[in-house]
């Protein structure tokens, strides 16, 4: 019985140890100041996800512990819960936001904020990751987007390194505050 119970026991701790890193693997690189960007375009879709560390959003990296702290987690929610807030696509594409996804360890009901609970203890970094489908109207006249409103909004954000992949292109470009423009 006991061999039992401890051969259980070591196969959770094996489990428990193994997802951090699964959860590392698929995720981006955690450097504080940059964010990653994918961007997919294909048909009438436009395709982002952004994932950027909490330090680069709020400053901070664990569940709010003051009055302020919860106000710079709701200003961050608001801001990223309309991908017009971060980026401009060309205006005669007719882009529209249809789908939108926030996950974060400092959002309560998001999936990331349940397994971080669970993750008791680890309280070192966590990120914001963004997914937003945009429908155009005109795709043919999507040519660009410009990263400016998120950096904007954000001042500790330093660069975007980001991910394109287009029917014509695919590459890896670097935006920054002064060059935050994506051309494809
Ligand atoms: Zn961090």
């Amino acid at each position: 019985m006991l061999r039992t119970r401890g051969t259980a026991c070591w196969i959770a701790l094996a489990l428990a140890s193994l997802a951090p890193v699964a959860a590392i693997a698929q995720a981006h690189h955690h450097r504080h100041g940059i964010a990653t960007l994918e961007l997919t375009a294909g048909g009438t879709d436009l395709t982002l996800r952004l994932v950027a560390p909490l330090e680069s959003l709020v400053g901070f990296e664990h569940a709010p512990r003051t009055r302020a702290q919860e106000a710079a987690i709701a200003r961050m929610r608001e801001t990223f819960e309309r991908p017009e807030h971060l980026f401009h696509t060309d205006p005669a594409a007719r882009c529209r936001p249809t789908r939108r996804n926030l996950q974060s360890p400092v959002l309560p009901g998001t999936p990331s904020a349940d397994s971080a609970r669970r993750d008791r203890g680890a309280e070192s970094h966590g990120d914001l990751e963004a997914s937003y489908v945009l429908e155009c109207a005109r795709p043919d006249a999507l040519r660009s987007l410009d990263a400016g409103p998120l950096f904007a909004a954000f001042p500790r954000l330093r660069r975007i390194d980001a991910q394109l992949v287009t029917p014509n292109v695919q590459a890896q470009r670097k935006l920054e505050r002064t060059r935050a423009r994506l051309a494809w």
